[in-house]
């Protein structure tokens, strides 16, 4: 580990020191971790010292701080494709913050969302946390829910926006593209169930 980082994790559990007393002192009991550079490899398997600054850096930009359970968050979201929605991220969180709450969870996740750190999906009927940033589709089963991620070409999409635009006489600013079907394992079930 390079000297410069572990100082910056060391001046990071400082400023949560603090932010943790402060809020401690509201609510008693409070369980306050302050992110050292141990726990924080324990939670953070994957963040480099690049990425955890830039994440800092973004949630600073719309003025909001970095705490622990953001980050533990945002490491759940990433370490998963699966589009879940704020009930699945709270139980996985709570293997490595046990109390923290379902309320924090939907408010931490909204924070993420306006600092520009994960996505939300309105397909089905749940709203669902993606923390995949890059230009992609989602198609969702509609028989267990799951939800997958497409990558379609840009020449197409591109194709598809002049058209709308063409027809419409609209200049378009953005699409919605959403595909829904039956997964691979629902298929298989339907098709079991129609032959017994
Ligand atoms: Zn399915
Ligand atoms: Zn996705």
């Amino acid at each position: 580990m390079p000297r410069f980082a572990s100082m910056g994790f060391g001046f990071l559990g400082i400023l949560l020191c603090i932010e943790g007393a402060t809020r401690l002192t509201k609510k008693s009991g409070c369980d306050i971790i302050p992110i050292t550079i141990t726990n924080f490899d324990l939670m953070n398997g994957k963040m480099d010292a690049k990425n955890f600054e830039e994440v800092k850096r973004q949630l600073a930009g719309k003025g909001y701080r970095l705490t622990k359970q953001r980050l533990a968050i945002l490491e759940v979201l990433r370490s998963s494709d699966a589009h879940p929605d704020a009930e699945w991220v709270y139980r996985e969180v709570k293997k490595v913050l046990p109390h923290v709450s379902l309320g924090t969870v939907y408010r931490s996740l909204e924070v993420l969302k306006d600092a520009g750190l994960i996505a939300s999906l309105e397909v089905g009927p749940r709203r669902r946390y993606d923390a995949n940033l890059s230009e992609h589709q989602h198609i969702l089963c509609i028989s267990c829910g799951r939800v997958a991620d497409i990558h379609l070409p840009p020449s197409l999409l591109e194709e598809l926006e002049q058209q709308a635009a063409s027809e419409a006489d609209f200049t378009i600013t953005g699409h919605r593209v959403e595909f829904y079907g039956l997964c691979p394992q629902c298929l298989q079930k339907s098709k079991a169930e129609s032959t017994e």
